[in-house]
């Protein structure tokens, strides 16, 4: 398959990724404390503007967590922090790959670090059924501000990387505003894909066209 430049050049970068993780402790993952702050920035995202979220997705689980029956896990690396808020003490995180995110990403233009809420619900995307239209609560799964680093908010567990790179590539302000919003989304989440392809090949050209050309786009 032609046309693979593009992935060609990202895999590139991907092994000087790598290169740098063997001499510094850059992307090393802290535990850090939740705050009063994070609380009342959970409690406002989680009540704010449905529209995407229909599902309430947000919401549910930051009522459970008042509640106690969820649990938040902080980790803080030398760019990023993470929120997790989750009620499934068996969900995993890629906090490796994740690191490696952040390590390309670079130091946010509007702070010091990437903070990331994800609120981990398992609620999967379920496409309606047939003659209904898909609608967001079917599809979405995070948002964030364009050009602000501070609250990257992501509300499914499932795909939270690939949501994760998509914000993270509107809040690095890498939009085109003169595109119309489709467009700007159908652009956004074609470079997370890339993106994330190139970061699982860990490196590796073949390896990055093989998942490019299985990936469901
Ligand atoms: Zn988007």
């Amino acid at each position: 398959m032609s046309g693979n430049l593009v992935l060609d050049v990202l895999t590139e970068n991907v092994k000087k990724l790598s290169n740098n993780n063997n001499n510094n402790n850059n992307n090393v993952w802290h535990d850090d404390v939740l705050t009063e702050e994070d609380k009342a920035i959970l409690e406002k995202e989680a009540n704010s503007d449905p529209t995407f979220d229909k599902l309430q997705l947000r919401k549910k689980l930051n009522d459970e967590f008042i509640n106690g029956q969820a649990v938040t896990i902080v980790k803080k690396t030398n760019n990023a922090r993470i929120v997790i808020l989750t009620s499934d003490t068996q969900q995993t995180y890629p906090w490796g790959l994740w690191a490696k995110i952040f390590e390309w990403f670079g130091t946010p233009t509007s702070g010091d670090l990437w903070q990331v809420y994800l609120y981990a619900s398992g609620s999967k995307r379920i496409l309606p059924s047939q003659g209904v239209p898909v609608g967001p609560e079917h599809l979405n799964g995070g948002y964030t501000y364009a050009c602000k680093s501070d609250c990257i908010v992501i509300y499914r567990y499932e795909e939270a990387t690939r949501v994760l790179i998509h914000e993270l590539l509107h809040a690095a302000c890498t939009d085109n505003h003169t595109n119309h919003v489709t467009l700007k989304e159908a652009a956004t989440e074609a470079w997370a894909e890339l993106i994330l392809v190139a970061l699982l090949s860990k490196g590796n050209k073949m390896k990055a066209c093989e998942l490019w050309n299985i990936q469901d786009h």
